[in-house]
């Protein structure tokens, strides 16, 4: 049995996404077990921008990060946006921040000034890369003879240790991650920690701002676990206590390829016309978790985000690569919008009325279309419903099918096919209802509408037609 591992104080957790692309699924997981475990212990949640890379930044980006938080409800405690107590929270503003905790470790002899060109790195790369075995640790520390000789140029680089610290993440347990060094001819992993444009790297800047924001937790994607070894050295050079780490695994879909356009790979803001926000973030949290249940009992998966918060731990977070399943996806959508709470509902009417330019009240139809629906989209097959927009192509002896129907006070559609032929009435009626030639079954519309609405559209149909 693993260990316990779930804090039991208010814990701070970051989210630090680098502006360079849309938040797609994989990363919205990860700001939401940040999110999850802040506000289950009662702690904070943090947004941090990682813009340190100029080159890769790409525009709209940021916006894309805030979009998409404040759509999925996951609202920081502390961000670029509201501040904070350790702010500011984007790392491109912090620059004056990391020259000095820089020049702490070139003081304690920890890391040094390098003025190597170019040219001479690119040779010591390949000439690493001919060894036997090759190596990707490169570098031969020609300038650390001069740690602090600022002549050389604004980079600085670390003095790695002869042998990385172990790592302990919670999931993974401890390991033991160590570069590939060629014994022949020794190099050194001494990575570069400020860049020539005045900026910090990732490593660095990472570490810096997770100390000093007193980040407790860093809950973030596998891939940055072999990363993990150069950061504690880091924080051991600097004499500070490391957060506790979760690497969790990869997002992948069911057939194992990246996840494709329409699954949101193409950014999870492209997913709002067809998902709810809350179906989403329910579908996303049993990636990589799944709610504690007694033994033999069955839960129920569908969780709004108050649910997942307080279910939410560490302690059952699963190890393997988590699979998407669009079906699922569908699932939790039609049950969330089931259970739609008054505010949720709300908004979903604005929506819609501002997405297929409706006027007046949707309220009371919506209600009724929703058990129909899966997804948001097909809302679309039910607009022409909300109000009948009439033309002219009117059907044959529309006029008096109507009539008949409404002098008869019939409409009960067994009633309705005892005065006109099928095909007559469904037509005239499909026109009343909906103002269109085809769409929805009729018996289906004449279902959704009650009689009240159809006895009043079949009036201004009558008075449409009377008009021509
Ligand atoms: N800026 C990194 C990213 O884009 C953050 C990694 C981390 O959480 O340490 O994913």
């Amino acid at each position: 049995m693993r260990m316990r591992v779930h804090p039991t104080f208010p814990v701070r957790t970051r989210f630090a996404p680098s502006p360079t692309g849309v938040i797609h699924l994989g990363s919205i997981r990860t700001a939401l077990y940040n999110y999850l475990l802040a506000k289950n212990t009662g702690g904070s949640f943090i947004l941090r921008i990682e813009d340190t890379d100029q080159k890769r930044k790409i525009k709209g980006s940021e916006e894309n990060i805030y979009q998409s938080l404040k759509w999925c409800g996951l609202i920081p405690d502390e961000s670029p946006m509201i501040g904070g107590p350790y702010g500011p929270y984007k790392q491109s503003e912090r620059k004056d921040i990391y020259k000095k905790y820089a020049e702490i470790l070139v003081d304690k002899g920890l890391a040094y000034y390098c003025g190597c060109s170019k040219d001479r790195l690119n040779d010591l790369r390949q000439s690493a890369m001919k060894l036997k075995p090759p190596t990707t640790v490169t570098y031969d520390r020609k300038c650390f003879d001069k740690p602090s000789d600022k002549s050389l140029g604004g980079i600085i680089r670390f003095k790695s240790p002869v042998t990385y610290p172990s790592i302990t993440d919670l999931i993974h347990g401890t390991k033991n991650i160590q570069p590939q060094y060629n014994v022949d001819d020794r190099r050194y992993d001494d990575f570069v920690i400020m860049k020539s444009d005045g900026l910090p790297t990732y490593h660095f800047a990472n570490v810096v701002d997770d100390h000093l924001m007193k980040i407790t937790h860093v809950i973030r994607g596998e891939e940055w676990l072999s990363s993990t070894p150069k950061h504690v050295a880091l924080y051991e050079a600097f004499g500070w206590e490391p957060p506790q780490f979760v690497h969790i695994p990869l997002l992948t879909s069911l057939s194992d390829k990246k996840l494709s356009k329409r699954d949101g790979d193409d950014g999870i803001l492209s997913l709002r016309d067809t998902y709810l926000p809350s179906a989403l973030i329910n579908f996303i949290a049993l990636f990589g978790w799944a709610p504690a249940r007694d033994s033999g009992q069955s839960f129920d998966e569908t969780m709004d985000l108050n649910t997942l918060i307080e279910r939410f731990s560490l302690d059952h977070l699963t190890r393997g690569n988590a699979k998407v399943s669009k079906d699922k996806l569908g699932y939790f959508n039609k049950r969330h919008l089931q259970s739609l709470d008054d505010k949720e509902f709300t908004k979903l009417c604005e929506d819609v009325k501002s997405k297929y330019s409706l006027q007046g009240e949707v309220g009371d139809f919506l209600k009724k279309i929703l058990p129909h629906i899966t997804t948001l989209d097909e809302i679309s097959n039910y607009t022409h419903l909300f109000k009948p927009i009439y033309t002219s192509d009117v059907p044959e002896n529309c006029r008096e099918v109507l009539l008949k129907i409404l002098n008869d006070e019939k409409f009960g559609l067994d009633d309705m096919l005892k005065i006109s032929s099928k095909k007559d009435v469904f037509k005239s009626l499909r026109y009343a209802l909906t103002g269109l030639p085809k769409g929805l079954k009729v018996p289906e519309i004449v279902d959704l509408l009650g009689p009240q609405e159809i006895e009043k559209r079949i009036n201004n149909a009558i008075h449409y037609i009377d008009n021509l």
